[in-house]
């Protein structure tokens, strides 16, 4: 098994230079394949050795080599984060069709969560990746019962639609985006009906727990737009690997 944790934690920080790619493009139209790694500051193409995940990072120490502007951290970052995630993914799940089936998923929510920071949007065209995948890799490994990713997804998605008109009603304006609800939607279909439930919850929670902490430093101002894509992400992540462990611990505290 150890070598293994170490191996998986390798192959997705390399699958994370390639979430680095998408957040980076997608929202700015440009092909996540057909064209060379550059520097978005002086648009010079990368030859190899400045683009191997976290290494060239360190080696640079985070400037473009060429025009020496600094590198953003949310590149090392990115490549960590998914580096943890899968190896451990492959602790909880174990090499197979639940292995693969919830990586597709995590590995878009990371995508989708830091466009939403940037940007403020969720992209239909990784909703709609999302999707698909999930009913094409769920028809092949069977991870979700068909009944719970149904109602995960039409429970989901009509409880968060529900909740976005009346936050329409009742601050008179978009307190919740579509693209929330959407992602909702599909998250329900990778989670199932009973555990999709618990995880929007517990998304509300730690992003009410987020602007009570920006209140309390003062980090917030009142025209500020506070997307909840990334909380809805990090929440989702959470509940792949520790939902049993945590619905359990939530019942033996109410009970
Ligand atoms: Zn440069």
């Amino acid at each position: 098994m150890e070598p293994f944790v170490a191996l998986t934690f390798i192959y997705g920080v390399i699958v994370g230079s390639f979430l680095n790619v998408c957040v980076y493009r997608i929202p700015r139209k440009i092909s996540i394949v057909k064209i060379h790694s550059f520097c978005p500051a002086c648009r010079t193409p990368l030859p190899w050795k400045f683009k191997i995940p976290l290494l060239s990072f360190l080696w640079l120490k985070g400037r473009c080599h060429f025009c020496g502007a600094a590198i953003s951290l949310r590149y090392p970052l990115i490549e960590t984060l998914t580096g943890v995630i899968t190896a451990l993914a492959y602790v909880k799940l174990g090499l197979g069709g639940a292995f693969v089936f919830y990586l597709t998923f995590a590995y878009s929510l990371i995508v989708l969560a830091f466009i939403d920071l940037e940007h403020q949007i969720l992209p239909n065209r990784i909703l709609g990746f999302l999707m698909i995948a999930g009913i094409v890799e769920n028809a092949f490994f069977r991870v979700v019962p068909f009944g719970e990713a149904f109602w995960g997804t039409l429970g989901a998605g009509g409880g968060m639609l529900l909740v976005a008109l009346l936050g329409r009603v009742v601050f008179g304006k978009e307190a919740l985006g579509m693209g929330d609800v959407k992602l909702a939607a599909v998250a329900g279909f990778y989670l199932g009906g009973h555990m999709i439930i618990y995880a929007l919850f517990f998304s509300f929670f730690i992003a009410f727990l987020a602007l009570m902490l920006m209140q309390l430093l003062g980090r917030r101002q009142r025209k500020d737009y506070i997307p909840l894509g990334p909380f809805m992400s990090i929440a989702l992540i959470v509940f792949v690997l520790w939902g049993t462990v945590i619905v359990q611990w939530y019942w033996r505290i109410v009970l």
